[in-house]
């Protein structure tokens, strides 16, 4: 058909179509223009505060396939959460399709993460022909910088950290053109017009090109890492520190000059090819490490080729990204063997962003700086992905999966607005409203005090970025924690509201967002095991079994509670949990008695008991804890694993589970696993976990000199059957009054990829459907949402 006799056609129509979801600044209004042409379809598009407007006038046919294709091709960084549209009056056909300005408004349309580098604008920076080539700021609108360079809204150029560069004229053209990959695309930029990378020396000398063969400095920092120096870069989000994965001296002495003991490190690898002779990679691996956010992946090592014994002491895994910007892709261009990348920083702080403060802070760790001069806005840490029964779960999310908004499941489409200030550990912020929350980057431990500064400022960073001004503030209930304090402080300001939610009810109801249960939901049995967490009775909690749904959670059940001896100080030092379980469980007499001859016996008995002993018995700095996290210290550190002191969080726990022996776990009969009973908590009240038996099966083990591996295998089977035993037993408790049928697994303890499959596949034997962790981690980072939702749940039931 041609133009004029379609314009003849008796069934010609006119819609206004309403596009909602990640639809500005990742190209959708040249697609849409593209695809309007092509069906020969009139009209318009514009960009407003909700999304995409589009007026379309065009046969049925033509319009139901211009709906079917905006439904159904978006471009790479969109995402479509609703098409909606209604018929106008026709009044006359406009002469073509076209792109009008934006319109201000009421901002409800999200900001898209930073993306990693398309294969177009990689082929462009390896093309000598091309204009781009080696230039490593390029970028088009289906990948580059976002948050990072983003200061203000709407998403222009002007209110990003490339107003510093005006464009030049053939940048200028592209940017115009809306057929060209870069309409529109705010930081477009070349050679001619863009940012720079330069290369300095640590001590401010000049450098001697001459003694490199390299075609600029961004290959010059490839050859200082192949000759074993460590460099510190201007990366995405913030400076990282780099060296050749393969040489021990190099990483050895970076782990030294950075402070961080045991944690592993990130490695980055050129490609594919380079990752596979180091780690194990699946399909579903490959593509996350090659998707737009290009995360840090969890990956398993692979026999043969090994990195330096320093990256990752102790694991059999190895994190590992592949080059997510220009200036990564050409630094790797000529390395054929990964390199260790990690933040900028010294041990708990944030990475610095600016290069002044770079240079003074990283000065002594870093001999060269490869440096540029684009300022960064927002700093983002990379995020870590690991598989876990086969998905991907997402550990740390970060560096181009924030602030993509999260859809909130039925029911809270009338959610007021609410500010959640997360936790104490791996902390993130929530800004919650009408059916979204927005989820902030990772911003991490807020006891260190240059990270507690930069939470501040983020939070002001989103609330102007997303137009967010809260109705009610939600903190977490523990009264010292620095984000709880911050939102008391911060509702004063604002004289708002605030509700303090419990730890354990927050992490249950991350999960559920995370997995589409609408707010109506019938309760759930929540699993909730973690460290530590403030308790509804004032006492500290840490394995959980609620009855919950989003307003409301009742402890069913939990984990005997044991001492705390130190408080803090049982959190870093994994052998004073290990202690204060054997007094609980047979006092130091019967353990002398009977475990005399262990290497754990002598270790203890040198420690100042008499002291340790006055804790226990007067309750001084050693409050009770019912925490799961300080149970797997407690075993961890009585088989010998990071017995004295943990460098980081986790760090016990983490190194049982990689010490697991696959085949007892599998192939063993589950009568040797370590049993646990169920008593009720003082002969009355909720039924708890008590591990006497269990350790007396694992103290016979260590007499019968049985290999670690096997004993980590054992606890952890014979913890995933109690940990079922107790939830079959509460399930069993409510029948009657109602059926349960969901179990719901968060809290940190979780990240413990052995336990979770063990307890996921044992529930599900008993009937359960179980609901776990994939787009917000279990850990504290999924916290602030959980707290958002319950926040909005109970003041949605008070508006009703
Ligand atoms: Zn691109
Ligand atoms: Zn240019």
């Amino acid at each position: 058909m041609t133009t004029a006799e379609q314009l003849r056609a008796p069934d010609i129509a006119a819609l206004q179509i309403r596009v909602q979801g990640l639809v500005q600044g990742v190209g959708f209004r040249p697609m849409v223009w593209r695809e309007a042409h092509r069906l020969q379809i009139r009209g318009h598009i514009r960009n407003d505060g909700a999304g995409v407007l589009i007026v379309a006038v065009g046969t049925s046919s033509q319009l139901d396939a211009f709906i079917d294709h905006i439904k159904t091709h978006p471009p790479m960084l969109a995402r479509v959460d609703e098409v909606q549209w209604e018929p106008l009056p026709l009044e006359r056909i406009p002469p073509n399709f076209t792109i009008l300005d934006s319109t201000a408004g009421d901002v409800e349309t999200g900001i898209v993460p930073d993306a990693a580098s398309c294969p177009d604008c990689l082929r462009e920076i390896f093309d000598p022909f091309a204009r781009r080539y080696r230039y490593p700021f390029t970028n088009c609108t289906h990948c580059g910088p976002r948050l990072t360079i983003q200061q203000e809204i709407p998403y222009d150029r002007s209110g990003t950290t490339m107003a510093d560069f005006s464009m030049c004229a053939d940048c200028e053209a592209e940017y115009r053109d809306p057929v060209d990959r870069r309409f529109h695309a705010q930081p477009i930029a070349c050679h001619a017009c863009g940012p720079k990378a330069w290369l300095e020396r640590a001590d401010g000398k000049p450098i001697a090109f001459d003694v490199f063969s390299m075609l600029d400095a961004v290959d010059a920092a490839c050859t200082l890492l192949q000759r074993g120096h460590i460099l510190a870069i201007k990366g995405l989000g913030g400076f990282q520190l780099a060296c050749d994965a393969t040489q021990e001296g190099a990483v050895a002495r970076l782990r030294r000059l950075k402070a961080r003991e045991g944690k592993p490190f990130a490695l980055m690898a050129r490609d594919l090819t380079v990752a596979r002779r180091y780690c194990q990679i699946t399909e579903t691996e490959e593509a996350l490490l090659q998707s737009p956010a290009a995360p840090i992946v969890l990956l398993q090592t692979q026999a043969g080729a090994t990195v330096a014994p320093s990256v990752a002491p102790g694991m059999r895994t190895l994190g590992l990204m592949l080059p997510n910007t220009p200036l990564h892709h050409l630094m790797l261009r000529r390395m054929d063997r990964p390199i260790v990348l990690t933040s900028g920083n010294r041990a708990d702080e944030p990475q610095w962003t600016d290069n002044e403060s770079a240079k003074a802070g990283l000065g002594h760790i870093a001999e060269y700086f490869l440096l540029h001069d684009r300022a960064i806005a927002q700093r983002v840490d990379d995020s870590i992905v690991a598989m876990s029964n086969n998905l991907p779960r997402i550990v740390r999310r970060s560096r181009g999966y924030a602030p993509t908004p999260i859809l909130l499941p039925d029911g809270f489409g009338q959610a007021p607005a609410v500010l959640a200030m997360g936790s104490e550990l791996k902390n993130t912020f929530c800004l919650l409203r009408r059916g979204r929350a927005i989820l902030s980057h990772h911003i991490g431990d807020l006891d260190d005090a240059l990270t507690h500064a930069d939470y501040r400022r983020a939070i002001a960073h989103y609330a102007g970025l997303f137009a967010h001004a809260p109705d009610l503030i939600a903190v977490d209930r523990h009264p010292e924690y620095r984000s709880s304090k911050a939102g008391y402080a911060l509702a004063a300001k604002q004289s708002l509201p605030v509700r303090a939610i419990q730890h354990h009810h927050a992490h249950i109801a991350a999960c559920l967002i995370d997995n589409g249960i609408s707010l109506d939901h019938p309760p759930v049995l929540g699993i909730a095991l973690d460290g530590l967490g403030y308790g509804d009775d004032g006492q500290l909690w840490g394995g959980e079994f609620l009855l919950a749904d989003y307003r409301t959670a009742t402890r069913m059940g939990t984990f005997k509670p044991v001492p705390l001896l130190g408080g803090e100080q049982a959190m870093r030092e994994p052998w004073r949990n290990t202690y204060a379980h054997l007094m609980a469980e047979l006092g130091w007499a019967r353990f002398a008695m009977n475990y005399v001859e262990l290497d754990l016996y002598a270790f203890l008995d040198a420690k100042p008991r008499r002291t340790l002993d006055n804790m226990i018995t007067h309750s001084l700095n050693s409050p009770p804890a019912s925490s799961c996290g300080r149970l797997f210290d407690a075993v961890a550190a009585a088989i010998g694993l990071c017995r004295d002191r943990a460098s980081y969080e986790g760090q016990a726990a983490i190194e049982l589970e990689h010490l697991v022996d696959r085949e007892t776990l599998e192939q063993e009969d589950d009568s040797l696993a370590y049993p646990f009973t169920i008593p009720l908590h003082k002969g009355a009240g909720i039924p708890y976990i008590e591990p006497l038996a269990m350790w007396q099966a694992l103290l016979g083990d260590l007499q019968l000199q049985t290999p670690p591996p096997v004993i980590a295998a054992r606890f952890h089977k014979g913890l995933a059957m109690a940990i079922c035993a107790m939830a079959g037993k509460i399930a069993k408790s409510c029948e009657g009054e109602r059926t349960i049928r969901h179990a719901v697994l968060s809290g940190g303890v979780f990240q413990n990829r052995v336990l979770a499959e063990l307890v996921a596949r044992r529930l599900e034997r008993l009937g359960f459907a179980v609901l776990s962790h994939h787009h917000v981690p279990a850990n504290d980072g999924g916290l602030s949402l959980g707290q958002a939702a319950v926040a909005a749940a109970q003041a949605l039931s008070h508006m009703e």
